[in-house]
């Protein structure tokens, strides 16, 4: 266990979150207070939360709500901001913003905002520990989510860390794609891990992740060589990863790790779209479509037959 004296040095350490989800009841077991953190190396096409990519904070213009008073474009420091042609909404040319939020606050209708924040380990115990009534009698704990928290491996290491120096329990929601020893001494401190699981195909992998998957694969192995606690997670979308071949893989693939204790299977949604657009990366995100009801009952059953504890869902 960690020693106080390391916890009090570790947090002060600063990392950059874009939110706090609490009372969430789909990112583990029990009642959960689910951090995002900011920053992936992945690029998933049908991503849900794109604030999480980039690791800096962002800025975020809803155009629907923007009521053309031109404040925003008064307040700018770096004129990035412009009244749209023809009475449209206010434009932002991105190259000029530093992201320093002062449109933020001069628009009084919430049409703009600056996504991620930076924070202090403290400030995050803090937080998890207003809840701690509900995760006692719930089974429930912390889930550091995002984004990859990995991909800010001092911070996220020094969560989990003081979370566990606590006595709160603790879940680790990654893409895998992260260096195998920051995610052995992650899950070296967590309970439990959720791990995400595309698809096993190395080039539908690249084209719709636009990353390889082979470290991700190895990584999961690794976890269950170290005799973690595993729940996969499998984003499913039609035509991308839902099939007969892929799913037969994966199964057979899953079947080796005596650590998978748990699959969810996540049926696609576009929850990410608005997001992409609000900042300005709509081209970025692709539109697919759920597998049927049918369909991801066919897959639950056919995880089911092969022994595994699956549901559909979170
Ligand atoms: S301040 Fe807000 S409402 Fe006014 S133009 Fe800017 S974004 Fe639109
Ligand atoms: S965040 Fe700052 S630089 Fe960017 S558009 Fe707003 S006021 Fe301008």
């Amino acid at each position: 266990m960690a020693s106080k004296k390391n916890l009090v040095s570790n947090e002060s350490i600063k990392g950059f979150i874009f939110d706090i989800k609490r009372f969430a009841v789909h990112d583990g077991p029990g009642i959960r207070t689910t951090i995002f953190f900011k920053g992936c190396p992945l690029h998933c096409l049908w991503c849900h939360n794109p604030e999480g990519i980039d690791r800096r904070p962002e800025l975020l213009l809803r155009s629907a709500r923007c009521a053309r008073c031109h404040a925003c474009v008064k307040a700018c420091p770096k004129n990035a901001l412009s009244p749209g042609a023809d009475g449209d909404p206010v434009t932002v040319d991105r190259s000029l913003c530093d992201r320093c939020g002062a449109c933020v606050d001069a628009c009084a209708y919430g049409a703009l905002e600056i996504a991620g924040r930076q924070t202090t380990v403290a400030d995050l115990v803090a937080e998890a520990e207003r809840d701690r009534v509900f995760f006692e009698s719930s089974g429930g704990g912390v889930t550091l989510s995002g984004g990859e928290p990995l991909a800010q491996p001092e911070f996220s290491l020094a969560l989990l860390e003081a979370l566990k120096v606590r006595g709160l329990a603790a879940a680790l929601d990654t893409s895998g794609a992260v260096e195998g020893d920051i995610l052995d001494r992650a899950a070296d401190l967590a309970d439990l891990i959720l791990y995400d699981l595309k698809t096993m195909d190395e080039a539908v992998h690249r084209r719709f992740v636009k990353t390889g998957n082979a470290r991700i694969l190895e990584n999961l192995r690794r976890l269950n060589r170290r005799g973690r606690a595993v729940r996969v997670r499998i984003p499913l979308a039609a035509g991308v990863n839902d099939g007969e071949e892929n799913i037969d893989a994966s199964i057979r693939f899953l079947k080796t790790l005596a650590s998978v204790r748990r699959v969810d299977l996540l049926k696609y949604h576009r929850g990410g779209e608005e997001k992409y657009r609000n900042l300005g990366r709509a081209a970025d995100f692709e539109i697919f479509e759920p597998p049927s009801d049918g369909r991801m009952e066919d897959i639950r059953r056919a995880f089911a037959e092969a022994g595994f504890n699956v549901s559909i869902g979170g």
